[in-house]
């Protein structure tokens, strides 16, 4: 595969290293057939020399390290804080500051035996590899992971959007080689509304239902705060109400500077009271106990697969919101252009889709089966959809 990222020294002139260690026919010969062999390697550089999927998840095996590994691993570039991509108990962890922070939150102080945060921009030499971490738009703190081999680079993106969100660092294009994407939208009939136009939907129902309280499930590390934020930037300045499992990560998105007005406890209030108050939960917690007693609650879910109408019949979802923190059809379609890689490989969601819509552009592409991708809660398709 042809090399178009130049790196030091790639491919040095025989006549001119053959006038730095003398001029002799013999060193020259030598020199000459070393640097063919470097050239031929150099001609077969494959993307397996550099990222490969292993039983772990994507290993790169020159710099020593994984990519938001699914089992323990000595070193681990973790994308961002979602628990499908990070996980505790790895050896050496690399990520960003605000990443490091979400993992220490969710797992405690000891989630890997030591911690680097690495800024967006900022390259390092790990071994045979230079890794640099990129804005990927998806929650706070999440990267792309570019990797560069000898002047040939992955770009493993983790999850990503490309749409402006108020709570994250935009979504940033890395040309590259080959491109790992995410596909968990990937089929043309996800195609996402405008996020003002979901948030307007949900203010309208507050303001025709007064005296009802408005149950909004959105998942507790970035769709909350994303619903939070988008309310805000709508000119909604009233409390928003929060479910406690959502406090503390909702808390450290205002501590890094994310604007989301005042916030009260649902605990410790008088949920008959809340009736035309906005209440942020777990989508899991809309069914069950906790949810009684609202006064008559309306119940509202942000989530990409709210575009299927099914899904938001069976979870009882009257206000469905149509708002995901991941790449629709379009957005992976153009992104993945847009990078110029030659080569693509696709992971958790609609793989085969995907696939073959890169072939159809002559594009490589392979899906990339890792067990235990997608699988968590922000892949917003919990298993019992599925059914
Ligand atoms: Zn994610
Ligand atoms: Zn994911």
């Amino acid at each position: 595969m042809r090399a178009r990222y130049p790196a030091a020294a790639r491919e040095p002139a025989a006549e001119d290293l053959g006038q730095l260690v003398g001029n002799g026919d013999v060193q020259q010969k030598a020199l000459s057939m070393v640097i063919a062999g470097l050239r031929i390697y150099l001609g077969r550089m494959r993307p397996e020399d550099i990222l490969v999927p292993s039983r772990e998840g994507i290993c790169c095996k020159p710099g020593g390290f994984h990519i938001d590994p699914t089992r323990s691993v000595a070193k681990a570039l973790i994308t961002h804080g979602h628990s499908d991509h990070a996980r505790a108990g790895h050896g050496a962890v690399l990520a960003t500051q605000e990443t490091l922070d979400i993992m220490r939150l969710r797992y405690g102080e000891n989630f890997a035996g030591s911690t680097q945060a690495v800024r967006y921009g900022e390259t390092l030499v790990l071994d045979g590899a230079r890794v640099t971490f990129h804005p990927a738009g998806h929650v706070l703190g999440s990267a792309q992971i570019s990797v560069e081999c000898k002047g040939f680079r992955v770009v493993a993106s983790g999850d990503y959007k490309n749409v402006p969100d108020p709570t994250c660092t935009p979504f940033e294009l890395v040309p590259c080689d080959v491109f790992i994407t995410e596909a968990t939208f990937g089929l043309p009939v996800f195609r996402h509304p405008d996020p003002a136009h979901e948030i307007a939907k949900l203010l309208r129902s507050v303001a025709l239902f007064p005296d009802r309280a408005h149950l909004v499930g959105a998942y507790g590390f970035g769709k909350a705060q994303r619903v939070i934020a988008l309310l805000r930037a709508a000119g909604y300045g009233e409390p928003v109400y929060l479910h406690g499992a959502i406090e503390t990560i909702t808390r450290y998105y205002a501590e890094r500077g994310i604007d989301l007005g005042p916030l009260e406890l649902v605990r410790g209030t008088d949920k008959a009271k809340l009736g035309g108050k906005i209440i942020i939960c777990p989508p899991g917690s809309m069914g069950d106990l906790w949810s009684r007693r609202f006064p008559d609650p309306v119940a509202a879910f942000a989530s990409g697969w709210m575009r299927v109408r099914a899904r938001a019949r069976q979870r009882g979802v009257t206000l469905p919101l149509v708002l995901s923190d991941h790449a629709d059809w379009d957005g992976l379609a153009q992104t993945i252009t847009a990078t110029g890689a030659e080569e693509v490989w696709v992971t958790h969601g609609q793989e085969d889709a995907l696939v073959h819509w890169c072939k159809s552009r002559g594009l490589r592409a392979r899906p990339l089966d890792i067990v235990g991708y997608g699988v968590e809660e922000e892949h917003e398709a919990p298993a019992e959809d599925e059914a």
